[in-house]
């Protein structure tokens, strides 16, 4: 399939007084209508990045390095990071979207939906006159499962779930390629949450949009994603095939949150936690920004940053047990027999 997105060591930080290195050296690849999953905890710099690739950091946030390509749907390559502003309003909505956590955030709360799509419409598509504009408004809400009427209703007179569902349909409202969802349904009940990601595969399925979906739920990503990051402490430590991560995850962070998330369908998972907090993103990282947490922590991981590598016949993850010979991997306890 053909790209659509491209981030070549994309670095994102907080400005202050000790700068928060949020996102360290990104790199990832998007092809026409495949979903990307990305995981990591809280605090990670997931959201962070989607806010980079989209183009939406504000300060005290700046990218700080690395490139950002998008290619539309007449194969032009743009440079994002080197938009003027008049071309990425052109680009937004109309190539790629974004759904975010908070559908009320998303919303205007003092217009109509009928309205909020019209802003969009009008600046998109100015060929289109009123009645066409409510007509494909009404179509868009039918297809997200909404009742039609609705366009008339305000931000506070739907639900929840419905909120998050006319955000999903202003996103596709212009046929995007690339939508960028950000914990899209972490704030809805289950049962909702299970509806509205159903809705989705079957819109992606029906429309061909390609999907950056970011969530802390490892769990629901095995299931929507076709490949998938794993983030921590602002990078990307493994990034795989889906299936894979879900068959043989090799970094020892992926391997701990696999234990630590239940999965959506299915049996729960034993819910441990994986023991301990991510680093301090104010300070340098010394070795392996994993290694006070992890359990196959060995004295070069305190003093060597690993990097995302793949090794043969596996995907890049970063982490020093990739050198270490099958069955010989060296524990942080070493007892010498001998003694
Ligand atoms: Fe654990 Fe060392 Fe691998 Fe880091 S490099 S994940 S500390 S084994
Ligand atoms: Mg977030």
């Amino acid at each position: 399939a053909s790209l659509v997105l491209r981030a070549t060591d994309v670095s994102v930080a907080y400005e202050g007084r000790r700068p928060t290195r949020a996102v360290r050296e990104v790199s990832l690849e998007l092809h026409a209508g495949e979903v990307l999953g990305i995981a990591g905890e809280s605090g990670c710099g997931k959201s962070t990045l989607a806010y980079a690739l989209t183009r939406m950091l504000r300060p005290p946030a700046v990218q700080t390095g690395g490139t950002i390509e998008y290619v539309d749907r007449d194969g032009r390559t743009w440079d994002l990071t080197a938009l003027e502003p008049g071309e990425l309003r052109k680009l937004r909505w109309a190539e790629f979207s974004m759904v975010f956590q908070s559908a009320m955030n998303a919303l205007n709360p003092v217009t109509s939906v009928g309205a909020q799509f019209d802003d969009i419409f009008r600046t998109h598509r100015p060929e289109m006159d009123r009645a066409e504009r409510r007509e494909r408004a009404r179509r868009l809400l039918e297809m997200v499962g909404i009742d039609p009427k609705r366009v008339r209703s305000f931000p506070h007179e739907l639900s929840g779930g419905m909120r998050q569902r006319v955000v999903i349909a202003l996103a596709l409202a212009l046929e995007p390629r690339l939508v960028v969802m950000d914990e899209p349904t972490t704030a809805l009940d289950v049962l909702v949450q299970r509806e509205i990601l159903d809705e989705i595969s079957r819109l992606r399925a029906e429309l061909g949009f390609a999907v950056i979906f970011i969530t802390h739920d490892l769990g629901l990503l095995l299931e929507i994603s076709d490949s998938l990051a794993v983030m921590y402490a602002g990078q990307f430590v493994e990034y795989a095939p889906a299936r894979r991560i879900a068959e043989e995850a090799q970094h020892p962070y992926t391997q701990g949150l696999l234990r630590s998330f239940p999965s959506l369908r299915g049996g729960r998972r034993d819910l441990r936690g994986i023991p301990g907090n991510p680093p301090d993103l104010r300070q340098d990282l010394d070795g392996c920004p994993f290694a006070p947490r992890c359990e196959h922590a060995f004295d070069r991981c305190r003093t060597e940053a690993p990097q995302l590598l793949a090794a043969p016949g596996y995907w890049p993850f970063s982490c020093h047990l990739r050198d270490v010979p099958n069955g010989s991997e060296p524990r942080k306890v070493e007892v010498d027999e001998r003694a």
